[in-house]
């Protein structure tokens, strides 16, 4: 069940809040610590849909800084109204006496951390006979939201149970899986009643919280940083495309953390991962098995958990060949040669030796091409070099080889410095083909420059695309809906 708390400040933006919220939640709650002197009647009485009636005290996080027996006597006049809940305190329980018909939600914040002692906490509540309990605390590591799950799966007890903050984000998302009882959303940004709350709008639109269940098969992004992925929005969209009862997160992991998450995700609380920086060489020590070209490549990008086991591999690769190869059959038009094999023979030169230079040179090199790579740091690119076994120049030799298809693998170029262009405009010929990784602008300065020069240019997007579509496929053995996928990201 979705609840929306109302935060206006007055009784009459409070009314408007709460005929808006009833649009979409289950459940509104009335948060009256945040309203100057909350007339309890008229609230009450235009309210469409069940209401929790909090009053939080300061001391647990909330607006109310007045007397503690008048804030318990505002709660007992909700009471007295007919409120269907209230949401009282764990210290303040004993103080609300008959509660009549309505349900008591006995809470407990912890605004810091997640505390070791969860179950105590959890048991304590409990045992306050109130009929629901509601535990929320900050996540501090994403491994804090995993023991939010544990509690709740075995709870026994309604509990409504998440963390706040930014790394919390995913346990409101999760929680229903799990057994919890509400999730909580903001009406629109800035309206947030606490760290981390999501908009319904995103709650409902991109991660289809409706349909969240014990059956819900969990994905997600495995990274850091993770909050710019437009992820959340192609996954999602497929999977409701689709008709699969799946769910994509952003899983926001540092270095330190990687070991206790990847444990998580063994256990089967994750079904699959998407991986991107810092991760995608790391995560290959916790693999069970890792196909032969991610191998090669040292990068895995996707992991699929079958039962415990857990596989890698890297979709980066063939999407990137895949891209290049449609765009060079476009181009080899009625040349029945060139349509079978059009990358085998080409001359390419790939600008980079980071992790998708080594996706691209190893996958290109496969398919035939004969590969040159210049990098700024040029004993990396040697490196590569001999490892794809193909040659390495010096960026002062760009202009002196033939060069049919260039590819950029830096970063430069990259929003928010969209005037960078990692070679000068004398490296680029009529005909040539130019593909430049970077998504984010779509078209860079490299391939507006190309296009000057009369290039044939193809733009990240698409590599981009593909290598989620392919991470669908393995997640769900369905096939992806590339077209709606396509419109998702470039829009
Ligand atoms: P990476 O492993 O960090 O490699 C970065 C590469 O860029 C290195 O070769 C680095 O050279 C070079 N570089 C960085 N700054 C430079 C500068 N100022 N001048 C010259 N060279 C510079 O990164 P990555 O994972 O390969 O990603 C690189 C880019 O590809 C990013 O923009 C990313 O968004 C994009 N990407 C796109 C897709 C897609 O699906 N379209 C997939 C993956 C990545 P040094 O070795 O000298 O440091």
């Amino acid at each position: 069940m979705i609840c929306i708390p109302v935060t206006a400040s007055s009784n009459e933006g409070a009314i408007d809040e709460m005929k808006e919220a009833a649009k979409f939640a289950d459940i509104v709650e009335l948060r009256i610590d945040y309203i100057n002197s909350p007339d309890l009647e008229s609230l009450l009485k235009e309210r469409t849909k069940p209401v929790i009636v909090t009053n939080r005290a300061r001391r647990q996080g909330g607006m109310y800084s007045g007397d503690e027996s008048a804030r318990i006597g505002l709660l007992k006049e909700a009471i007295s109204l007919g409120a269907e809940y209230i949401d009282i305190e764990h210290d303040a329980v004993n103080e609300i006496g008959d509660a009549g018909s309505t349900k008591l939600i006995a809470s407990y914040h912890n605004f810091d951390e997640t505390p070791d002692n969860l179950l105590d906490i959890h048991s304590d509540l409990v045992k306050l006979g109130a009929h629901m309990v509601k535990l929320i605390t900050f996540a501090k590591k994403i491994t804090d939201n995993f023991r939010i799950f544990e509690l709740l799966c075995g709870s026994g007890f309604p509990t409504i149970s998440f963390c706040m903050g930014e790394l919390g984000q995913i346990s409101r998302i999760l929680s229903p899986k799990f057994g919890g009882k509400l999730v909580f959303a903001s009406l629109a940004k800035g309206k947030e009643s606490a760290p981390g709350q999501l908009t319904i709008d995103e709650l409902v639109n991109v991660y289809r919280i409706g349909e969240v269940d014990k059956d819900t098969k969990v994905f997600g992004l495995l990274g850091n940083p993770v909050a710019h992925s437009r992820g959340a929005y192609i996954h999602n969209g497929a999977f409701k495309e689709k008709g699969i009862n799946a769910v994509y997160v952003l899983f926001k992991v540092d270095d330190q953390e990687l070991v206790g998450f990847m444990e998580y995700v063994r256990k089967g609380y994750v079904n699959g991962l998407s991986v991107t920086i810092p991760h995608k060489e790391s995560v290959i020590k916790f693999l069970h098995n890792i196909d032969p070209i991610a191998k090669k490549i040292g990068a895995v990008n996707t992991v699929v958990n079958q039962d415990g086991k857990l596989s890698g591999c890297n979709t980066d690769c063939p999407a990137a060949v895949d891209a290049l190869d449609e765009t060079l059959q476009k181009i080899a038009g009625s040349s029945m040669e060139e349509l079978n094999e059009p990358i085998c023979g080409k001359s390419v030169l790939i600008i980079g030796a980071g992790g998708s230079a080594r996706a691209i040179a190893f996958g290109l090199n496969e398919k035939g091409a004969n590969i040159t790579i210049a990098n700024r740091t040029e004993t990396r690119g040697e490196m590569l070099a001999k490892e794809v076994g193909c040659r390495c120049i010096g960026y002062n030799e760009l202009n002196d080889i033939e060069i049919d298809v260039l590819v950029n693998t830096t970063s430069v170029g990259m929003h928010p410095n969209v005037e960078g262009s990692p070679i000068s405009d004398s490296v680029l010929k009529k005909g040539m083909v130019v593909f430049d990784i970077i998504y984010n602008p779509p078209k860079t300065k490299l391939l507006q420059m190309a296009e000057e020069k009369g290039g044939v240019v193809l733009g990240g997007i698409e590599m981009f695309v593909r290598q989620a579509a392919l991470q669908f496929e393995l997640f769900t053995d369905q096939e992806a809906p590339l077209e709606l996928m396509r419109i998702t990201v470039s829009g």
